[in-house]
C-alpha cells in the first residue's frame, strides 16, 4: 500500500484547483467560509457548475455521466473543494439516490431519473427516520398497500417521518416504507420514490438548536404513488437501505471540511490573544490543537487506507462506521475549539448574522458570528447517519463478532 500521491495524481490536483480558481463564485466561497446559510439557488448554482464540468455526479460510473475517476481522484477532490471553501454537493440525489439506482433500478428508473438529478429537475431528501424509528431504522411503520384501479398499479401510502433534510426544497423524497407487516421486519420493507407535489404531503419545519429551518417532519395521508417508483423488489428495500446508509456514513466523516476548519482554526488562534499573547501559545489551547490536529492527520491516513483498498476491489464495511465516529468527533472538537478561541466573541449567537446582507455587528474577525451556530450545528454529526454508539455496535458486530 502507497499512501503518496502520484505524479498524475498531483496533475490532477491541479487541474481541480485552476478549475475552482475560474469557476467557483467569489460570492459563494465566501458565504461558505463565513458559515452563512445558503439558500437553495446557491446550492442549485453550484451544482450546475459542477455538473457543466462533468463533476458533479463524481461516484457514479462513466456510461452514467460520472468522470470515471479513482477513488483518490475522488479523495483529492473533495479536499480541494473544501479547502477552496466551495459549497458541499448537495448528497440526497447525487450521492445517496444516484448509487442505489445504478444498483438496484430498473433500466427505465435509471433511464428517468438519473438525468434529472444531474441537471438539477429533481431535488431530493431521505424519508428514512419516524418518531420510533431512528436507531432502530428497521421499525418504520409509514405504510404502502398496494392496489389496481382504473389509473394503474400503485400504492397508498400512510404515515410520518421526521429529521426530513432540506425537504422544505424537495420536490422528490425516497422512502422506506412497510409493505409488509407480518413478515420479520427487515424482510417487510420497500424502498419507493413519492413525489412531494402529490396531494396528501405536508411538509413542516422543525427549528433546530442552530435556530435554522434544515429539517423537517414530512406527513403522507392517502398519499398515491405509482407502482413503477418502487426501486428493487417489493420487501426487499432493506437491501437498497443499508447500501445508501455506507455512502451516507462515509461523506459525513468530512475529512476536507476538517482540514479547512482547522485552518480558519489556526487563524483566529494566531490572533486572538490571552493574557497579551497569541492563543496560540497558551499551553492549554495549544495542547488540544495539537491533539487535534494529530487526530485528523490519522483520520487521513486512514480514509486513504480504506481508499486504496476500495481502489483493490474491495467494498468500505466497518471501515465508514470508524470514519464517521472518528471524522465526526474531530469536526465537532474543532467547531468546539473555535468557539472557544473566539473567546467573548464566539458566545453571542446571532441567527440573523448568518444571513445574507447582514450589516450589523459581526462581533470581532467575521468568522465569530457563525462561531457559536456552527458549534450547535456540528452537534447533529454524532447522531445523523446513524448515531455513533450503533456505528459502535456496528463495529464491534463485524469485526469483532459480538
Ligand atoms: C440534523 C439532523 C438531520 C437528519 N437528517 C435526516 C434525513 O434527512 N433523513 C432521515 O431519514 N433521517 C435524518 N436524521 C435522523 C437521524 O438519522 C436519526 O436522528 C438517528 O438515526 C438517531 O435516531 P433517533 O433520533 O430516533 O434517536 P434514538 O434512536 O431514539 O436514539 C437516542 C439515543 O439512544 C442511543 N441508542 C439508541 N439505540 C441504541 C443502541 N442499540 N445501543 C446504544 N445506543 C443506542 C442513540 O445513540 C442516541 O444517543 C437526521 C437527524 C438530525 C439530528
Amino acid at each position: 500500500m502507497d499512501l503518496n500521491f502520484t505524479t498524475e495524481e498531483e496533475a490532477f490536483r491541479s487541474e481541480v484547483r485552476a478549475f475552482l480558481a475560474d469557476k467557483l463564485p467569489v460570492r459563494l466561497s465566501e458565504k461558505v467560509r463565513g458559515g452563512k446559510i445558503l439558500e437553495k439557488a446557491d446550492m442549485q448554482e453550484w451544482h450546475a457548475i459542477l455538473n457543466a464540468r462533468g463533476w458533479l455526479a463524481n461516484h457514479w460510473p462513466e456510461q452514467y455521466g460520472g468522470p470515471g475517476w479513482t477513488a483518490v481522484e475522488k479523495f483529492i477532490f473533495e479536499h480541494e473543494c473544501a479547502l477552496a471553501f466551495a459549497p458541499r454537493i448537495v448528497p440526497f440525489g447525487v450521492n445517496m439516490l444516484g448509487p442505489v439506482l445504478i444498483k438496484y433500478g430498473n433500466e427505465t428508473q435509471k433511464s428517468y431519473w438519473l438525468p434529472r438529478i444531474l441537471d438539477g429537475a429533481d431535488w431530493w431528501c431521505q424519508g428514512y427516520s419516524e418518531p420510533g424509528a431512528g436507531s432502530d431504522l428497521a421499525a418504520v411503520k409509514t405504510s404502502a398497500v398496494r392496489g389496481i384501479d382504473a389509473q394503474g398499479d400503485h400504492y397508498i401510502v400512510n404515515g410520518q417521518k421526521t429529521w426530513t433534510t432540506l425537504g422544505q426544497h424537495a420536490n422528490m423524497i425516497f422512502c422506506l416504507v412497510r409493505t409488509n407487516r407480518e413478515a420479520k421486519k427487515q424482510e417487510g420493507i420497500s424502498f419507493l420514490l413519492i413525489d412531494m407535489t402529490s396531494p396528501g404531503v405536508e411538509v413542516r419545519p422543525i427549528i433546530t438548536l442552530d435556530g435554522e429551518h434544515e429539517v423537517n417532519e414530512v406527513f403522507f395521508s392517502d398519499v398515491r404513488v405509482p407502482a413503477e417508483n418502487l426501486v428493487g423488489e417489493e420487501n426487499k428495500g432493506w437491501t437498497c437501505a443499508k447500501f445508501l446508509l455506507t455512502y451516507e456514513r462515509t461523506n459525513i466523516a468530512g475529512v476536507g471540511f476538517s482540514v479547512a476548519a482547522l485552518e480558519q482554526l489556526k487563524g483566529i488562534a494566531a490572533t486572538q490573544t490571552k493574557n497579551g499573547k497569541p492563543l496560540a501559545d497558551d499551553p492549554a489551547f495549544a495542547a488540544r490543537l495539537a491533539r487535534v490536529e494529530i487526530d485528523l492527520e490519522n483520520m487521513k491516513t486512514t480514509n486513504l487506507r480504506v481508499i486504496a483498498a476500495v481502489a483493490g476491489g474491495g467494498v468500505p464495511g466497518a471501515e465508514s462506521s470508524m470514519l464517521k465516529i472518528r471524522g465526526t468527533e474531530i469536526r465537532q472538537e474543532i467547531s468546539s475549539l473555535a468557539r472557544r478561541a473566539m473567546g467573548v466573541y464566539g458566545r453571542p449567537f446571532i441567527a440573523e448574522a448568518l444571513k445574507d446582507g447582514y450589516t450589523g455587528e459581526t462581533f470581532g474577525p467575521g468568522y465569530a458570528s457563525a462561531a457559536a451556530s456552527r458549534y450547535f450545528n456540528n452537534r447533529k454529526l454524532s447522531i445523523f447517519g446513524g448515531s455513533n454508539e450503533i456505528q459502535k455496535n456496528i463495529i464491534s458486530k463485524m469485526i469483532l463478532g459480538l
